[in-house]
């Protein structure tokens, strides 16, 4: 049974309204989300942008919509760089080695939709291209550098050529400008907000250096030659670049986390709209909330930062998906030892009744039970119903937990078959979510012991079967005995 649905709506940051999901053609939607900067280990907020968008995607292509999804790996930045040097490697030894451990980290929490991760370095050419470009039209400017006052310069550029800057985050230019990051400081700015789109080396480069393909590393900043001087590339340039050659100049989806609307987004408009000269850029901005821990901000000071590999020590990844469809995408989420309980209660009653179906469908009776069947329809109605209202995944979960709650008022009397369709049918839809359950079925020499106390209890010598129950439960299976016989698993 699929339930198609008609039309899906996505609440769009750049209008501030519902937009329909928009078809490229022939049923594609191009989706291009922010990857990592590999330069630490990938922490539980970020992880939730990812397993947010996962969602998305799997219910489209659910739902028969081909979505081409591509995410960029940021392989070069400062941030890297001084990582490098902390740890007296390079950087591209840093980069290789944490992008290996987000790739790790995402097929542990089966985020597994995206078709390509694209690191910046591939795309050097590209972004050489727009820069060229932007210079060229006349929005880009040389900041020559300054090496008495250690300032690298660069092309940086001029917003004042582009009076839509601030309309994803809804600010004025000048209030735009307050908020420009540390990063492009630059006391010979021509405003405030100017971005920096390549970036001089720090160190003067060697007289006889030639052009090369490869990057050189000069006092431990890679630099790669460009025909408008020596250098790397500047954050948001690798992002156009790389979508401008994957997806092309325009496309449907832009997505990330809620802290990147500004300036990184804005900064992507302001390039590929004055690069290419078409509007709009992207057509829908979706953006995921902040995630906080016990009610505070995730920050290195506060020592607060939950890393995917450590939420996974402690942790089963189905869990985090969980938490992660128990809040709308675009809500700020608290990770709390509340939060993580409630989640783990949820996801054992969902356990538990798989266990009872697995009974039903060996045991159970035969005789068909229409109301049964239409508790299965309206599941699924309600269940993709809420995913097409923005992504409600919390409203999609909700009809799990309903209709488990509506099945198990009588649930000994679902016909066998029923209940292994129910099964599948609940596998096949908190697949979009990323969660797989499975609970532990007894094994064989707890199956032994199942077998001899079923005797005793026939028999009715019940201290003897009540000792055989001690044995089981003493192996961490829970027991329970069911109009079908005795129900035994562990969570
Ligand atoms: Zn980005």
């Amino acid at each position: 049974m699929r339930n198609l649905p008609t039309k899906i709506h996505i609440q769009n940051t750049l209008t501030g309204k519902e937009t329909e999901l928009p078809i490229w053609k022939n049923g594609i939607t191009r989706l291009f989300v922010c990857g990592p900067t590999v330069y630490d280990r990938l922490h539980i907020g970020n992880a939730r942008t990812y397993a947010s968008f996962d969602n998305f995607v799997k219910f489209l292509r659910y739902t028969g919509i081909k979505v081409r999804y591509i995410q960029n790996i940021t392989d070069i930045d400062d941030k890297i760089i001084k990582k490098a040097e902390e740890e007296k490697t390079t950087p591209e030894e840093i980069a290789q080695k944490y992008t290996k451990i987000f790739k790790e980290n995402m097929r542990a929490l089966d985020i597994t939709s995206v078709d390509k991760y694209l690191p910046a370095t591939d795309y050097i050419q590209e972004i050489i291209s727009q820069v060229e470009r932007l210079i060229e039209k006349n929005y880009a400017y040389k900041i020559e550098k300054d090496l008495t006052a250690d300032k690298a310069g660069g092309y940086y550029f001029d917003l004042s050529k582009f009076p839509d800057y601030g309309k994803l985050a809804g600010r004025t230019i000048e209030q735009a400008e307050d908020g420009v990051s540390r990063i492009d400081e630059n006391e010979n700015k021509k405003n405030r907000g100017d971005f920096c789109l390549w970036k001089f080396p720090k160190t003067n480069l060697p007289l006889s250096k030639k052009k090369t393909k490869k990057p050189i590393l000069l006092d431990g900043e890679p630099v790669w030659w460009a025909p408008f001087g020596w250098g790397r590339p500047g954050w948001h340039i690798e992002d156009t670049a790389i979508s401008e050659k994957e997806l092309g100049p325009q496309y449907e989806i832009h997505g990330g986390g809620r802290d990147l609307i500004f300036p990184h987004h804005e900064a992507e408009i302001a390039e590929q709209e004055s690069v290419s000269g078409k509007k709009p850029f992207v057509q829908l901005w979706m953006h995921t909330g902040l995630m906080t821990v016990e009610g505070k901000k995730m920050s290195k000071s506060l020592g607060n930062f939950i890393t995917v590999d450590e939420f996974l020590k402690n942790n089963d990844a189905n869990l985090f998906r969980l938490i992660v469809a128990m809040h709308h995408y675009r809500s700020a989420m608290d990770i709390s030892e509340r939060e993580t309980t409630a989640a783990k209660e949820a996801l054992n009653n969902i356990k538990e009744f798989f266990a009872k179906l697995d009974l039903i469908t060996k045991k159970g009776v035969k005789e068909k039970n229409e109301e049964n069947l239409k508790t299965l329809i309206s599941f699924e109605e309600k269940f993709v119903g809420g995913l097409t209202e923005d992504l409600n995944t919390p409203k999609s979960l909700a009809a799990v937990f309903e209709s488990i709650n509506k099945f198990s008022q009588n649930i000994w009397k679902l016909n066998k078959l029923t209940a292994k369709n129910i099964k599948s049918s609940f596998e096949n839809h908190l697949k979009i979510l990323g969660i797989k359950i499975e609970y532990t079925k007894p094994d064989k020499s707890t199956e032994k012991i199942i077998k001899e106390r079923e005797i005793f209890r026939n028999k009715k010598e019940f201290s003897k079967s009540d000792e055989l129950r001690r044995q089981i439960e003493a192996k961490g299976y829970k027991i329970d005995d069911t109009p079908l016989g005795p129900l035994v698993y562990k969570n």
